[in-house]
């Protein structure tokens, strides 16, 4: 009924200009063919804009500028949707649209759905997605990880900017810059030492988590020569690859057949593609394709008709509406099934509703069960959908198999990142243990958190460690090791490196998803800039030559990667075999945390763990329970296999220790 009477409405010529449409009324077009279907004997379009009266397909020979061709025409047609097919093979044209709405016409944009872009993501390009295949593509499949019957918490994440990675000289790669270069094997750094791809395989983390990598608008992709550098958190099309990052950005299909030899070069090498996704908000607002479009129906607004701005970004979207879900399902449907990829990162989850969140999550897992899904359960600004209904953190527990971040342990890790000089458990700031237990046990319930006591959360979160990320730093924010030199510097050197040591074995021995941020296992460095999303390659570009100066600590690091792997005492499934089989100690002194794990109870090889945190400037001693037959794996922040005779333990300051009871 309402849709008939919508279509009678907007049949009808519009008179009053300043009466807003009913959003509710819109129709919903539930076919799965937006966009361009290609074919070599025609090339179907079809745009969704319920308002125009009015639209059509502007045809170049150009990604940029020129002349148009032609310009056709769309025909109205089902559920608020224009379309046109064009007879013969079309390839390689470039092409755009404009709707008129209340006599106006909007600017020339390509549709949302575009999947082949041209320079800088202005105009779709007109070709077969299927020439994109790299050789052997369908027989590309994900590496196994965890076992059998794998769960996210046998995942340890890697978090990397696809320039970072290779643009230093010392990374020995060819395609610097490019998706292309974490493609290349056999790259050395000026000492012989692994780079790039053959790194992430010697570490040992099963995802490699890329920034933005989807068509973003920040860098200029028709100007490759100029330095230009953005992490790309402003997309433009959702469904293509960044043209910057590859080797043509003008033709559509070089990104994409690039970004898939990417993928299929990591699942070659064991490792599987998660992608950070941004659909909370868009680069640009009234100009936007989606305003462009449909005016005012993709985004929410204030009372006072403004675009409301939780991203702080300019705008948010408004998930909740059934075309934005549909759009961002099929999105992501699009990358999971045209680039196989493996999980998503969604910046600002807070900004999306549950509901969708929790569709997509059911969709994506019905297509690949062990697919990785997480985001910030928090917005940068107020949104006018109640917090009740969005994916925030607090929530947690009512989100499908979609894990938060835990700014919590972060933060209890290193001190807060708003506070730049305030120093975290592992820099010797005592009265942070409750914050550490709370990361430890992945914020759920567990009868020795003293919740009160607690940074941010005041009550658990979590219904699963499933739900939840833990780390030290990410791409935000100072690199912990330029946290430690700011707010530890009165440290020295050696004992900043025992806390960066120390903070990596607290979250790599934490219950939940381990997170790292890229090159932080050889002490990583951005020069103290805070904020790096525009910074250049100065300040972000991996130095890979790190990893040989700081050997011992990327060694260490190395080893607890592939200990959190062989035990899975570190990795347990539910909540309730957390508050059963992990026992804090409640006799240790302020800045020291030692816990219990029954590693028989929870199927490990060791039958019983000892874990020892000493964050302070001094060192401790600890009595062992049952002494006699306890043996070191990690003592003193390095790996370390012995027998302990006494029946204490001594942890030097800054310090981790793991024992364990040989079955
Ligand atoms: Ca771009």
């Amino acid at each position: 009924m309402i849709r008939i009477l919508f279509a009678i409405l907007f049949a009808m010529p519009m008179r009053v200009k300043a009466q807003p449409f009913d959003l509710s009324a819109y129709p919903v077009y539930e076919g799965d063919d937006l966009g361009l279907t290609y074919t070599s004997n025609r090339s179907t379009f079809r745009i969704w804009a319920p308002t125009a009266e009015a639209a059509e397909l502007v045809l170049y020979d150009r990604p940029l500028g020129g002349e148009d061709l032609r310009r056709i025409p769309l025909e109205r047609g089902r559920s608020g949707t224009w379309q046109i097919s064009l007879q013969g093979d079309q390839k390689g044209l470039y092409y755009a649209f404009r709707v008129r709405i209340r006599s106006t016409w909007s600017q020339e944009v390509p549709d949302p759905y575009v999947k082949l872009v041209g320079t800088n993501g202005r105009r779709g390009v007109i070709g077969d997605i299927r020439e994109t295949d790299p050789p052997g593509w369908s027989l590309d499949r994900s590496p196994a990880f965890g076992g059998v019957s794998p769960s996210p918490v046998d995942a340890v994440i890697y978090e990397l900017h696809v320039r970072d990675a290779s643009i230093h000289p010392s990374s020995g790669i060819r395609g610097k810059g490019k998706f292309l270069g974490l493609t290349e094997t056999g790259t050395r750094n000026t000492s012989g030492r692994s780079t790039g791809l053959d790194h992430l395989k010697e570490f040992g983390v099963t995802h490699v988590h890329l920034l933005p990598s989807y068509d973003f608008s920040s860098v200029d992709e028709s100007k490759p020569e100029k330095p230009q550098y953005n992490w790309g958190y402003d997309p433009l099309n959702y469904n293509a690859p960044e043209g910057s990052y590859s080797t043509d950005p003008s033709d559509g299909l070089t990104r994409v057949r690039e970004f898939k030899r990417l993928v299929k070069a990591f699942h070659d090498n064991g490792l599987r593609v998660v992608m950070d996704v941004v659909y909370n908000h868009t680069m640009f607002t009234e100009t936007s394709w989606f305003e462009q479009l449909v005016p005012g129906y993709f985004y929410r607004k204030r009372a006072d008709g403004s675009f409301s701005d939780a991203s702080a970004c300019g705008n948010e979207t408004a998930s909740e509406r059934p075309m934005m879900r549909r759009f961002m399902l099929a999105s992501l449907k699009h990358w999971v099934q045209e680039y196989h990829v493996d999980g998503f990162r969604f910046d600002l989850m807070g900004i999306h509703d549950i509901e969708t969140m929790n569709t997509i999550s059911k969709e994506l897992h019905a297509i690949k069960p062990d697919i990785l899904l997480y985001g910030e359960g928090w917005t940068a600004g107020s949104s006018p959908l109640p917090d009740s209904l969005r994916a925030l953190k607090r929530n947690a527990a009512s989100l499908d198999r979609i894990a938060v971040f835990s700014d919590d342990i972060r933060d209890g890790i290193k001190g807060s990142v708003f506070v730049h000089d305030e120093k975290g458990f592992a820099s010797g700031r005592v009265g942070t243990e409750q914050s550490i237990r709370f990361g430890i046990t992945a914020s759920t319930a567990h009868p020795q958190v003293d919740f009160s006591k607690v940074n941010y959360s005041k009550a658990p979160y979590a219904a699963s460690p499933e739900q939840v990320i833990s780390y030290s730093e990410c791409h935000d924010n100072h690199i912990l090791r330029d946290k430690l030199e700011i707010s530890a510097r009165t440290a020295t050197p050696e004992q900043r490196m025992d806390m960066q040591r120390l903070a990596n074995t607290i979250v790599l021995t934490a219950q939940g998803i381990p997170f790292l941020h890229a090159g932080s296992e050889f002490l990583r460095t951005k020069k103290g800039v805070e904020n790096s999303f525009n910074a250049g390659d100065s300040i972000n570009a991996i130095d890979w030559d790190l990893k040989t100066r700081n050997e011992d600590t990327y060694a260490f690091i190395r080893a607890l990667v592939s200990m959190r792997k062989r035990h899975p005492a570190f990795r347990m499934r539910t909540a309730a075999d957390i508050a059963s089989h992990l026992k804090f100690r409640e006799d240790s002194t302020a800045g020291v945390i030692v816990f219990e794990i029954d590693g028989d109870a929870v199927g490990d090889e060791w039958k019983e763990i000892l874990v020892a945190f000493n964050g302070t400037p001094a060192s401790k001693v600890i009595m062992l329970p049952r002494s006699g037959s306890w043996r070191t794996h990690i003592h003193d922040n390095r790996i370390s296999s012995g027998r302990i005779k006494t029946p204490s333990l001594t942890l030097k300051p800054f310090s981790a220790a793991v024992l364990y009871k040989a079955r």
